[in-house]
């Protein structure tokens, strides 16, 4: 679907992405893990240019392709952002409207969409995580499970290409993880292609098709999870697991 190359990103003098490549196949789900403060979020919020890149390129597959040394445009910028669906850490909905108010905001608002269609679609996007009868409560009388199903729900809205989850359940409490998850699992089993950093390591065992390790800016190693997070090549990468295991 996408090939990431050369990817820079710095805060100041801090540089957070070193040169990233990364291809994302169509239909599957990468796992990023890595220590905290890595970069994790940040090369996540690049794929959408949430943060703006440094440099490098994104390829997508269909033939969209952007150049980040050369300066942007906003239809650029655009198309960028309708082709992923983020879901945030802390869910980010809009406490002043309902649930189904949020989820209709983004293709209502932005891609202008017509109210009715758009009414249909999300309420079966409601069936689809389960909260066909929250659609009309605030996000402060839902549960912080319900509340990241909302948040999924309204990335799916825009029909992006890629979803993009940060960290979606670390923010949660325990018994609540389970729900948000499934919901995951559900989507990568219906083929959607999916990001995810995530700190389940059991959740990316069973569900990713690759692990990414990345720590200090580089991605360490990637492959299959099971040759990442059983029997990685890495110091790094053994280090890590044995921390957090
Ligand atoms: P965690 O697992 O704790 O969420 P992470 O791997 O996702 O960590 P990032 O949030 O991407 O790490 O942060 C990487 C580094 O970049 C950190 O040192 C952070 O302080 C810095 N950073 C992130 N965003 C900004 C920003 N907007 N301005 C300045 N520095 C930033």
């Amino acid at each position: 679907l996408l090939s990431v190359k050369g990817l820079h990103k710095s805060f100041g003098d801090l540089e957070v992405l070193k040169g990233i490549d990364v291809e994302i196949e169509k239909g599957s789900v990468l796992a990023i893990i890595g220590p905290s403060g890595s970069g994790k979020t940040t090369l996540l919020r690049c794929l959408n240019a949430l943060e703006m890149p440094n440099s490098g390129t994104f390829e997508f597959h269909d033939g969209f392709s952007l150049d980040f040394d050369k300066k942007l445009s906003k239809k650029e910028l655009l198309t960028l952002r309708r082709k992923s669906g983020m879901v945030f850490q802390s869910y980010n909905l809009f406490p002043h409207k309902t649930a189904l108010e949020n989820v209709m905001e983004g293709p209502v608002i932005v891609q202008k969409k017509n109210k009715d269609q758009v009414r249909q679609s999300a309420l079966n996007l409601f069936e689809k995580v389960g909260l066909a009868d929250k659609v009309d409560l605030y996000p402060h009388q839902l549960s912080g499970g319900q509340q990241q199903r909302v948040g999924i729900a309204r990335a799916l809205a825009i029909e992006p290409e890629l979803m993009l989850f940060d960290e979606p359940t670390s923010a949660l409490d325990p018994e609540l993880v389970g729900e948000v998850l499934q919901v995951i699992r559900d989507l990568a089993k219906e083929g959607w292609t999916i990001a995810i950093v995530t700190h389940e390591l059991k959740f990316a065992e069973q569900v990713a098709d690759q692990v990414l390790f990345f720590d200090g800016g580089h991605i360490i190693e990637q492959g299959p999870p099971l040759e990442i997070l059983k029997n990685p090549k890495e110091q790094r990468t053994k280090q890590f697991l044995n921390r957090i295991l």
